[in-house]
């Protein structure tokens, strides 16, 4: 393929791109037969990796319900939910995703029951820690009360309250074998990150397992997932990252996660932690202080929602990257700024200040849980705005390219700890993973929320194309 009028690197030019970059020239001449795409003169930058982030969850929650109904009283907020629930399409289950107790209070399945009493219900708190259930959807999962379940909760009179919390194995392996399991749309999914320039996701679920790794090689062998993707989970891979997620509520003994850190060290496997807490970074550190040293590379950190400059020094000196995710503060600014005391504010999803004491640190989405689009993601990081505006740790606040840079480094280098402050640029050899923006970077720069995408290439197959961008 000829791509011809591409901005790149304050330059015209033209690309001949087969599974590579095959030649860059200020002109090209296409061949008899060569499929040329018109740029228009948009900047064509690599095409993005998102670093952390949940596929089947993302694409689950592309077809579910949102139950972040907004601001108000807890009675209008159920009202609202109601009316939803009774508008929701199709029949049997009802997946609902972002829900909040601000909005909608404690709930359980009792709660459900009087807004959605007629088809099986289930919810997913904002965190995705949490689950509830309405009594259909209880009875759906064939659930009771006497079976005594990790994180199925029982009300103080024995009774399950349609609680269940950190246990989504249990409702996937329940709605596989109750014949309730709807596939989460992937293909649909994968189709949404190619329009917005994404070539590559890191799926940072804890539960992948073998089997998942294998449903991902399946769904790219069979086209459904367009990305290239690497997957981190729990302790039966070989290989890829151990994700460790701790609760602060209920953190392991030490001993156990330095067991289970060395064991995945004798596999070659490095350690990625999900942190949003304090106590949390502090736990993992010492847990790290007391296992054995990676053999290769680097451990991570995920989210780092709350890092003290005494912490990031720590993290510099272990060369540990942090993967943040500056849209939370978009999404979930607001209640933020009502929940928390102005120190923990200013401590809230650093970005600058981590880079200025030598900490990597990556932009990402965790989609489904923030979201998913990286312009949106790449804007926050700059602007530290809430959905309503207000500004949230301004100093935190970086320059666009840096937040960029996390989506252009190759997880190679992200894993070795590369220095990534001057992401991959486009070069003859490497592979054709392109985005190609309808606009230039530098007209962009000041509002990349605003950035569309014209076409992506993965491997140079075009994932994505807008009709006027055919030549
Ligand atoms: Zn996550």
């Amino acid at each position: 393929m000829l791509i011809k009028n591409a901005w790149l690197n304050g330059c015209a030019v033209d690309l001949r791109v087969g599974e590579v970059i095959q030649q860059i020239a200020p002109q090209l001449t296409p061949v008899i037969g060569e499929t040329v795409l018109n740029a228009r003169g948009g900047e064509l930058l690599p095409g993005l990796h998102d670093h952390h982030i949940h596929v089947f969850a993302a694409a689950a929650a592309y077809g579910s319900l949102d139950c972040d109904v907004g601001s108000g009283a807890v009675g209008d907020c159920r009202d609202r939910l109601a009316q939803r629930l009774r508008g929701a399409a199709g029949s049997g289950w009802i997946r609902g995703v972002s829900y909040h107790e601000q909005q909608l209070g404690e709930l359980d399945r009792w709660a459900l029951d009087e807004l959605c009493s007629d088809r099986p219900l289930r919810i997913q708190h904002r965190s995705g820690k949490l689950w509830v259930c309405n009594s259909l959807g209880l009875e759906s999962l064939q659930l009771n009360a006497s079976e005594q379940i990790d994180g199925v909760e029982l009300d103080a009179q024995g009774r399950l309250n349609g609680r269940i919390v950190r246990n989504d194995k249990l409702i996937a392996q329940r709605l596989t074998s109750t014949g309730g399991n709807v596939q989460p749309d992937v293909r649909g999914f994968s189709r949404m990150l190619a329009r917005l320039g994404v070539v590559g996701v890191t799926d940072t679920s804890a539960h992948n397992n073998q089997q998942s790794r294998q449903e991902f090689e399946r769904l790219r062998r069979e086209g459904d997932l367009l990305q290239r993707f690497n997957v981190m989970g729990d302790d039966s891979l070989d290989s890829g990252y151990l994700k460790i997620l701790l609760d602060g509520d209920r953190l392991p003994p030490l001993e156990d996660l330095v067991r289970r850190i060395n064991a995945a060290r004798t596999k070659g496997r490095n350690v990625a932690f999900h942190c949003v807490s304090h106590l949390e970074l502090v736990f993992a550190l010492a847990a790290l202080a007391d296992a054995s040293e990676p053999e290769e590379g680097f451990d991570r950190i995920e989210h780092g929602s709350v890092i003290s400059d005494e912490m990031a020094l720590r993290l510099a000196d272990l060369g540990m990257p942090v993967i943040t995710q500056p849209a939370f503060l978009y999404a979930k600014g607001e209640q933020y700024l009502a929940d928390l005391t102005e120190i923990e504010l200013a401590n809230l999803y650093r970005f600058r200040g981590l880079q200025d004491l030598g900490v990597s640190v990556v932009a990402s989405s965790d989609a489904p849980y923030g979201p998913v689009n990286p312009w949106q993601v790449i804007a926050t990081a700059a602007n530290r705005q809430t959905a309503a505006g207000a500004v949230v740790g301004s100093r935190e606040s970086v320059h666009v390219e840096d937040a960029l840079a996390g989506y252009l480094t190759p997880t190679s280098a992200l894993n070795q700890g590369l220095p990534f402050a001057r992401a991959r640029k486009l070069e003859v050899g490497m592979p054709a993973d392109v985005c190609l923006l309808e606009q230039r970077w530098s007209e962009v720069l000041g509002q990349a929320g605003s950035a569309t995408v014209g076409a992506t290439l993965i491997g140079g197959s075009t994932v994505f194309v807008k009709d006027e961008y055919e030549a």
